[in-house]
């Protein structure tokens, strides 16, 4: 049997790579997408994201799903507090509704672009192993399943840890030295008051030395929670987190003396806690133009997520390339190189934000550093 061809192969289907396609559609122009994943319900998409000015919502303009996307906006989300490990409050911004950076959940945002596409766009339970190039901007790409295709334009998509970057660049993702312990807190006001009332409504910063509770408020009245630790890569290996009480104590021992009413929002989660070590690619990681092939989002430019950009730049990379792509019918090179030159500065910027704020958040002396950065910033 031949192999298949497609013309435009995005590889990753995650809020970058749907971006990218549905861009694509809308100037009509096709686009076939792989994942991994068995099915869009497959893996939990939870966790707030909120969404930047210069960055998600332009994608979602260049989307055209900006008027579906305002429903799905959490209202009052923008609220923000910063506690120290005593839970003093240093700052309690409400949300007056000017802020600019609307909350959505992450799962809601990537249905509304699954659902913009056309039916079949997304191939799921299709996981790329590699890629090679055959010449003249040409790749072929192999599946887990032992099938391949062929395809003119190949994106790698695919996150943090790219089957397709080692096409372009020799870079591997590098631990942070920050690891986080994710948990939930359903039905807050009802079943968790004193977690609920430390959160507020919008989001919460809770910082001491080294160590941070992290959460927000999420569409259906749960908390995500963050329990972060300056640790070695090693903190949470041989932890078994299919043992949730032996794992809660294990992380309540890292926030011992701690206010009560903060160590709740690890004490009192419900369901798995859920191990995540932060991985960062280098800051201004680049590659020199490779006919064909680019990278978006995390592929290209995996953060630390004390920006908050990584999801807003996977989307406006995945914006920009389309937009270039279609402009520029038969000749892929210069959108590929129109696209990176503006992509390479933006994502240097953030890189550097993050890795800066990861260093600023767990001061000796945090809160701290997070309350200049918001004084200065206004
Ligand atoms: C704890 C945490 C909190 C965060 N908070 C925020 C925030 O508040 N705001 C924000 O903007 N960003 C945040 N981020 C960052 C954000 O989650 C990522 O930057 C964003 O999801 C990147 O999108 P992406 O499309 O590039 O990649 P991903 O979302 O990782 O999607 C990649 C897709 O590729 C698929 N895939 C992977 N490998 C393969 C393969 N071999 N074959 C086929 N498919 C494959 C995966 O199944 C997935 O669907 C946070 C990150 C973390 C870890």
């Amino acid at each position: 049997m031949p192999v298949p061809h497609h013309p435009i192969a995005v590889v990753g289907a995650g809020l970058g790579g749907l971006t990218l396609a549905r861009v694509l559609d809308v100037h009509g122009v096709e686009a076939a997408v792989f994942d991994l994943d068995a099915s869009p319900t497959a893996r939990a998409q939870g966790g707030m994201l909120d969404i930047h000015e210069e960055t998600g919502l332009r994608a979602l303009r260049a989307a055209q799903l900006y008027e579906e996307f305002r429903p799905l906006v959490l209202p009052g989300g923008q609220a923000t507090r910063v506690l120290d490990r005593n839970a003093v409050v240093h700052l309690d911004e409400a949300d007056d509704g000017t802020g600019g950076r609307p909350e959505v959940e992450r799962g809601d945002l990537r249905d509304l672009l699954l659902r913009s596409l056309p039916a079949g766009t997304v191939r799921w339970g299709a996981k790329v192993t590699g890629a090679r190039a055959l010449g003249g901007g040409r790749h072929e790409v192999t599946l887990a399943d032992g099938s391949a295709f062929t395809t003119d334009l190949l994106v790698g998509a695919d996150g943090a840890w790219s089957r397709i970057r080692p096409l372009l660049s020799a870079a591997r993702p590098v631990y942070t030295g920050v690891s986080f312990v994710e948990a939930d807190l359903r039905d807050a006001d009802a079943r968790h008051p004193v977690a609920a009332k430390v959160v507020g409504g919008g989001s919460l910063f809770a910082l001491g030395a080294g160590r941070g509770l992290l959460a927000h408020c999420e569409s259906d009245g749960g908390l995500h929670v963050y329990a972060a630790v300056e640790a070695g890569e090693e903190w949470l290996d041989g932890v078994d987190f299919d043992d949730t009480e032996a794992v809660r104590k294990y992380v309540l021992d890292r926030f011992a003396g701690w206010d009560e009413s903060l160590r709740a929002l690890v004490a009192d989660a419900d369901g798995a806690l859920v191990p995540r070590r932060i991985h960062a690619l280098p800051v201004g990681h680049r590659w020199d133009r490779v006919p064909g092939v680019t990278l978006l989002g995390d592929a290209a430019h995996l953060m630390s997520p004390f920006a908050g950009e990584g999801a807003n730049l996977a989307m406006i990379d995945g914006a920009e390339l389309g937009l270039a792509v279609a402009a520029r019918p038969g000749d892929t090179e210069t959108a590929l190189a129109a696209y990176e030159e503006g992509m390479f500065p933006r994502a240097k910027a953030s890189a550097a934000e993050s890795a800066a704020n990861r260093e600023l958040l767990f001061r000796e002396d945090a809160p701290r550093g997070l309350l200049e950065m918001f004084a200065a910033h206004g």
